[in-house]
């Protein structure tokens, strides 16, 4: 893939910033530089939030079913160029082919899912609320939406939000992860094509400076944003205090509990996808695996057995199931974590720390699958979310055990429990204290047609991203009263 320089689109014009500085992006499975992005300052997140607030009054015109006609446009050309997207994703973030595409059948379901927003967004209607009365309740867009997304997920975070919000009426102004702004590059080309008014839709590149300035622009209406629990609390106070609506996702700690009648095999094939598909950097990723007793010791063998299978390499290479983390940096948190698991006290049985690498990807960011095994709740690594590809084997007595060790946790994004038990299995999804829960499942990710999101430190503010309620997040409801006198 040829380098690539990362621009702004802003009011239908791919256009950058003079003199702002550029910072290398590279390839997480070698190294390699691979393009430079735009450290972009306020003026470019102005420039855009102009553009957008400038076209909303004709967007929001603009009949609901020919609004979304641009999507379904979207729609085929993001089939068409469906492979070169999964395979991007892999080259910029580092997620195994197999996990990239499964972002992109995201990508295509949320489309699918915001075309409903005729049938949808639909207001309501009281006849006779009072003597001759009638009160009518409108869901009307709000205006220029700010959506700021993390590295993770290159094109299915943003996609969480941005169709729903333009098939509602508002225009949006878009910054990528500065991490990982190729593949968003690439689908604003595909978004250039549609024809869509200027201003509509803007991407902006760079930082927190970029992000800051959309948080403190009176004309952005509402903020959508995904990423880690610091920069959650700093959105949500910043959009309180300027009166912004909000729905910040934040970090996550997902239990995976395993209860004495599980079926092994099937906890085993989850366990590999849950907790090291993306190198664990999902916020769905399980890294937390909490057994019963009669379980534990059996789980210590199969679980090493089974990551031991798992090969580690190029994220392009599509028989690799571990690519590498995002970063230099990325792998030395993810290290020290490492370190702290074996000072407290956790017993080492997996050391992904030096793993075998073909001679191109020496100079690539690769942690192979650690288990750490007799980690405790208060332990640093069974507290704190590690991003990668380290899971905690803890032995627990008993389901209430479980339940009671979530509820006290700072994160509550999902969870799941392996049982074939229905009491065990109703219990947990009445009781336990995450957003998103799965029976049987280990990345209880709910699919495009239903909300999306967790509670406690994982997400601030009630309204969930995707399907139904992202519709409720892009839209205020008007209530009218009215009444009509008879002719004297
Ligand atoms: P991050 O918080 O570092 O960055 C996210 C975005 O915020 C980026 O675009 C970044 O430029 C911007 N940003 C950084 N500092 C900012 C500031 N001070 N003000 C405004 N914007 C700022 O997150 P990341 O490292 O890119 O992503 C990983 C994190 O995202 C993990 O914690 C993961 O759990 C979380 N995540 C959560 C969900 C979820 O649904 N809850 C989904 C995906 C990722």
């Amino acid at each position: 893939m040829e380098q690539i320089t990362i621009r702004n689109y802003i009011n239908g014009e791919w256009v950058d910033e003079p003199g702002v500085n550029y910072v290398n992006l590279d390839n997480p499975s070698t190294g390699e530089i691979v393009g430079r992005v735009p450290f972009c300052t306020e003026k470019t997140a102005d420039n855009a939030i102009t553009a957008a607030q400038a076209a909303f009054e004709s967007w929001r015109k603009v009949p609901v079913a020919a609004r979304t006609a641009y999507l379904f446009k979207l729609y085929d050309l993001v089939q068409a160029n469906y492979d070169d997207l999964a395979y991007t994703i892999s080259y910029e973030q580092g997620k195994s082919p197999v996990d990239a595409h499964a972002e992109m059948v995201r990508v295509v379901e949320n489309i699918q899912s915001a075309c409903a927003a005729p049938l949808v967004i639909q207001g309501d209607f009281l006849e006779n609320a009072g003597p001759g009365i009638h009160g009518e309740v409108i869901p009307q867009p709000l205006g220029v939406c700010g959506l700021i997304v993390p590295y993770n997920f290159p094109a299915m975070v943003p996609f969480w939000f941005l169709p729903y919000a333009l098939a509602a009426g508002n225009t949006v102004v878009l910054k990528a992860s500065e991490q990982v702004p190729i593949t968003m590059q690439k689908i604003f080309r595909l978004i250039d094509q549609l024809g869509l008014p200027k201003g509509v839709a803007n991407l902006v590149n760079g930082d927190a400076k970029v992000a800051g300035a959309i948080l403190a622009a009176p004309d952005v209406k509402a903020v959508s944003f995904v990423g880690s629990t610091n920069v959650a609390k700093i959105i949500a106070s910043s959009c309180a205090a300027t009166g912004k609506r909000f729905q910040a996702l934040g970090g996550a700690k997902n239990y995976f509990v395993v209860m004495e009648d599980a079926k092994m095999d099937q906890v085993l094939k989850s366990f590999t996808t849950s907790c090291y598909g993306c190198a664990g950097q999902r916020c769905m990723a399980a890294s937390v695996i909490a057994a019963v007793p009669a379980v534990y010791d059996q789980l210590k063998d199969s679980l090493v057995a089974e990551a031991k299978k798992l090969k580690v390499g190029d994220a392009t290479d599509p028989t690799v199931g571990v690519g590498p983390v995002i970063s230099a940096a990325h792998k030395e948190k993810v290290l020290k974590y490492i370190e702290t698991g074996i000072k407290e006290g956790a017993k080492l049985l997996l050391d992904g720390r030096s793993v075998e690498l073909p001679e191109k990807n020496k100079n690539g960011y690769f942690i192979g699958p650690t288990i750490f095994a007799d980690v405790t709740p208060e332990m640093t690594i069974a507290q704190e979310e590690i991003f990668g590809p380290v899971v905690c084997l803890m032995k627990i007595d008993n389901l209430d055990q479980a339940l009671k060790q979530i509820k006290e946790h700072q994160y509550g994004n999902g969870a799941s429990v392996f049982t074939q038990n229905g009491y065990y299995a109703h219990k947990f999804m009445q009781e336990c204290d995450a957003g998103m829960v799965g029976i049987n499942v280990g990345i209880p990710a709910p699919v495009a047609q239903l909300p999306f999101g967790g509670v406690k430190n994982s997400a601030f503010a009630d309204i969930k991203a995707q399907g139904r309620d992202v519709f409720s997040f892009f839209t205020t409801r008007k209530i009218v009263t009215s009444r009509f006198f008879p002719e004297d």
